[in-house]
């Protein structure tokens, strides 16, 4: 079976099985690198999206009107009560897409294994 001629980032010849015309495996074809690259950024679109600048928004507007005396110290302080609800509620989303995410690409990474398994079968 024909053996990728990539070196592993730890040195040493890469192990994995080619198929076909291919020299190199998935990993070290640099015609997959838009595609690696890709996977490895997904897990780190955990930055504030668009409802953590909203919610932001709402309490800047919120302190600003209790300060200035035009917003009602009451409903300020609920609204204070909801917004972190909300916020709870998007950390849990982020929470249960990182993990959809790892799963995926564990996923990903098991067909890729299989794929070559059988090909050194
Ligand atoms: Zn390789």
């Amino acid at each position: 079976m024909p053996q990728c001629a990539g070196i592993k980032r730890a040195g040493g010849r890469c192990e994995a099985v080619v198929s076909g015309q291919r020299t190199l495996c998935f990993m070290h074809d640099p015609a997959n690198a838009e595609q690696r690259k890709r996977a490895a950024s997904r897990g780190g679109k955990s930055k504030p999206n668009k409802e953590l600048a909203d919610i932001k928004r709402l309490i800047s507007g919120l302190i600003g009107g209790v300060l200035k005396g035009t917003t009602n110290r009451g409903d300020a302080a609920v609204c204070g009560q909801l917004a972190n609800t909300q916020l709870r509620a998007v950390a849990v989303e982020l929470r249960v897409r990182e993990q959809l995410e790892l799963i995926e690409r564990v996923e990903e990474l098991e067909e890729i294994i299989e794929r070559q398994n059988k090909k050194g079968a």
